[in-house]
């Protein structure tokens, strides 16, 4: 589905991914660790074209998606993002958040596009909250219901981060049970977090970035319980 292949980014001179190359494929869930300020968020926004790759490329289904003359839009309606905070649009119900991409960006009609809201309401415990405002739920039903907006435009890659951190701990369960339900459904997703039993339990894959460059990844038994290289041994021992 996605590759990334010696992505470098610089900001203000200083490198902060330095030639990250990675491979993400149909069904996969990547998960990716590392302390505050290793790159993970500014990763997934080179995906989503949020920021200009200084070097390298990224290719989605084949498609060179950091080519300068890609059609942006067009590849971020392939895409679903979630950030930890909600972004949800506090002046329209949760319908109209979730209606919104599929009727005015992929042109679906009204009754179909509710419809399917309603499906997916249904689908992850929300059946109720459907005319209900943003102020009128909690964080972790705010969080479901910018996830379920993200799917609502049937994304081919899902890239979801830290959408559990700004949540109180009895709130994260029902938001990690939903990515949960996303990977059983058999959708690709490329996360980050700093929950490391669920990152353990879901992924894949776990990617650990250290200083802007992806020192190793593996399947999360090996990372998790024998990694190999000793910034990653550090890591583990300081967050575990
Ligand atoms: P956290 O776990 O805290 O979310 P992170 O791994 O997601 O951290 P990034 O947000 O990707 O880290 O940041 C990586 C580095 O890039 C940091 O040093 C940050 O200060 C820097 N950075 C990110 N965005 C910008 C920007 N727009 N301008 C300048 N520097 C930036
Ligand atoms: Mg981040």
């Amino acid at each position: 589905v996605l590759t990334i292949e010696g992505v470098w980014k610089n900001f203000h001179g200083h490198s902060v991914l330095r030639g990250i190359d990675l491979e993400v494929e149909s069904h996969e869930v990547v998960s990716l660790i590392g302390a505050s300020g290793s790159g993970k968020s500014t990763l997934l926004r080179c995906v989503n074209l949020l920021e200009t790759v200084d070097d390298g490329a990224i290719y989605l289904d084949g498609e060179e998606i950091t080519d300068p003359r890609v059609n942006i839009d067009q590849v971020r309606r392939r895409l679903g993002i979630v950030f930890q905070s909600f972004n949800l649009f506090p002046h329209m119900t949760v319908l109209d958040n979730i209606t919104l991409a599929p009727r005015q960006v992929h042109g679906v009609a009204r009754a179909q596009a509710e419809e399917q809201a309603h499906g997916l309401l249904a689908r992850f415990g929300l059946a109720e909250k459907a005319k209900a405002y943003p102020d009128q739920l909690s964080g972790g039903q705010q969080q479901r219901v910018a996830i379920i907006r993200a799917l609502a435009t049937q994304p081919r890659l899902m890239l979801l981060d830290e959408v559990t951190s700004a949540l109180d701990p009895e709130l994260v369960l029902e938001v990690l049970g939903i990515i949960r339900e996303l990977k059983e459904s058999g959708m690709t997703m490329i996360l980050t977090t700093h929950e490391m039993g669920f990152c353990r339990d879901i992924s894949d894959l776990v990617c650990f970035l250290d200083g802007g460059v992806l020192v190793e990844k593996g399947p999360p038994e090996q990372i998790f319980t024998s990694p190999e290289q000793p910034r990653t041994q550090e890591f583990l021992r300081s967050v575990l």
